[in-house]
């Protein structure tokens, strides 16, 4: 009977799709447990001194011609302060 086959069709493939969904969902909690890396949503602004992407609401800022500057600490501000200003005195 087609209509029995069809059935039992059915059947198989709702089953391999609970097991699938089963499975993506073990996979998925385990790559979210091992993920160390920064939450999604936060916004990552780059330090152009040390090249370290930091969360901008952390990260130290520096203005500089209109231009907004992010770094990881007041170390490498400084170094991009003093670098700029080298850079200017060259020209
Ligand atoms: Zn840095």
């Amino acid at each position: 009977m087609v209509f029995s086959w069809f059935i039992r069709f059915l059947i198989v493939m709702l089953l391999v799709r609970l097991v699938w969904k089963f499975l993506g969902g073990v996979v998925e909690g385990a790559a979210r447990r091992s993920e160390v890396s920064p939450v999604k949503g936060v916004p990552l602004v780059r330090d152009p001194v040390c090249g370290t992407y930091i969360d901008q609401a952390r990260a130290l800022t520096l203005r500089r011609k209109g231009e907004m500057h992010y770094f990881c600490s007041e170390r490498c501000r400084t170094a991009f302060q003093q670098d700029s200003r080298a850079r200017a005195r060259g020209h």
